[in-house]
């Protein structure tokens, strides 16, 4: 067996086991555009058990466009909280304002249109337009990339452009049928439950004896990964300073960039755990304390965050707005990652959080 496997009978073997197999998962019991919409935003990145429950939550606060459109931003990182990827929160914000503005308020049965509201790329419009109306255009996340790749034996990186271009017009191919909304949610859960990154359970899967991976025995290489490049270490000083309440200063950041629209403490970059480096904020820290570090990681950099006991009432640095909190209020608020664990190394109680991860 060397060709790749037939579209037409790849696509009858998927249903079928989609059918028998599917997980029941509250949006797909109310495959409306909206709640549609708000899983695949919600399941990029994370976990769909972690997502479940944020997504209840959204449905209940949020039903329609229109409610998440009229709802203070604030508000809606709060309850996205522990769900990491924030800038997704806030492109969802504006889409459903886009949504009212130009659609009143009604998700577009429309591709072009769906596709030109913010933060909709090709995979949310691909799902969204396939599972709620019935369009016939594939949506390939990273399950359906290593499911593809094993059946046709892609030995390529599948992350260059032209590469993955080969993988979405397999995609295309497969879903320019019947139930293309069912078969790209097919190819996507046998990825997340059946054909796994590291020991994919080849018995259990409907299209076995056509994947050409498993033929050459090189499943579990495939799809290859790059080296991962060495992520750069910065850091930055803040500052643990509370009003003459106890009340604690955080600050929110601009809306746009890294940890937009999060509260978090004040801080600065700095060469080491520089504490004088604060006075920059007009804060004066208490230089006979230890500072208390954290790391934080992100795609590409890596966060240590020193914290230090201070005085005063932070001004200027990179934030809209400065507030001091009470502890009882943090929960409720849309915590930068870096911030909450500093918070949480410096004794303040805050509950954990159901932690982000792959879908
Ligand atoms: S046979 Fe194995 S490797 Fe191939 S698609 Fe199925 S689970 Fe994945």
């Amino acid at each position: 067996m060397s060709e790749p496997a037939p579209v037409a009978l790849l696509r009858d073997r998927l249903l079928g086991w989609y059918d028998a197999h599917r997980r029941d998962l509250p949006w797909r019991r109310d495959p409306r555009p909206w709640p549609v919409w708000l899983s695949e935003v919600m399941c990029q990145q994370t976990r769909v058990d972690s997502a479940i429950p944020y997504w209840r939550r959204f449905m209940a606060a949020f039903p329609t466009p229109a409610d998440l459109a009229a709802a203070p931003l604030d508000r809606i990182l709060g309850l996205w909280a522990g769900l990491g990827y924030y800038a997704r929160a806030r492109n969802l914000h504006a889409a459903a304002q886009q949504v009212v503005a130009r659609h009143g308020g009604a998700v577009p049965d429309d591709p072009q249109a769906f596709g030109a509201l913010k933060g909709v790329g090709r995979y949310t419009r691909g799902a969204v337009m396939s599972i709620a109306f019935g369009h016939r255009l594939p949506a390939v996340d990273g399950n359906a990339v290593r499911v593809i790749c094993r059946l046709d034996r892609l030995t390529d990186d599948p992350r260059p452009p032209r590469n993955k271009e080969v993988i979405w017009r397999r995609a295309a191919a497969l879903v320019d049928g019947p139930r293309p909304g069912d078969l790209n949610q097919a190819i996507m859960e046998l990825g997340a439950t059946v054909c796994s990154p590291k020991s994919p359970a080849c018995l259990l899967c409907p299209v076995a004896d056509r994947c050409l991976a498993r033929a050459a025995g090189v499943q579990q290489a495939l799809p290859v990964k790059p080296k991962r490049k060495k992520r750069r270490t910065a850091h930055r000083v803040a500052a643990l300073v509370r009003d003459g309440e106890g009340r604690i200063w955080l600050g929110r950041r601009p809306t746009d960039g890294l940890l937009g629209g999060l509260w978090g403490l004040p801080a600065v970059d700095a060469p080491g755990p520089d504490g004088p480096a604060l006075r920059t904020l007009g804060l004066e820290p208490d230089l006979d304390a230890e500072p208390v570090t954290v790391e934080h990681g992100f795609t590409h950099l890596v966060w240590r965050v020193h914290t230090w006991p201070a005085r005063g009432a932070p001004t200027g640095g990179e934030v809209e707005v400065w507030r001091a909190f009470a502890e009882g209020e943090l929960p409720g608020l849309g915590l930068s990652g870096p911030s909450l664990k500093a918070l949480r190394a410096c004794g303040v109680n805050l509950p954990h959080r159901r932690g982000a991860g792959r879908r």
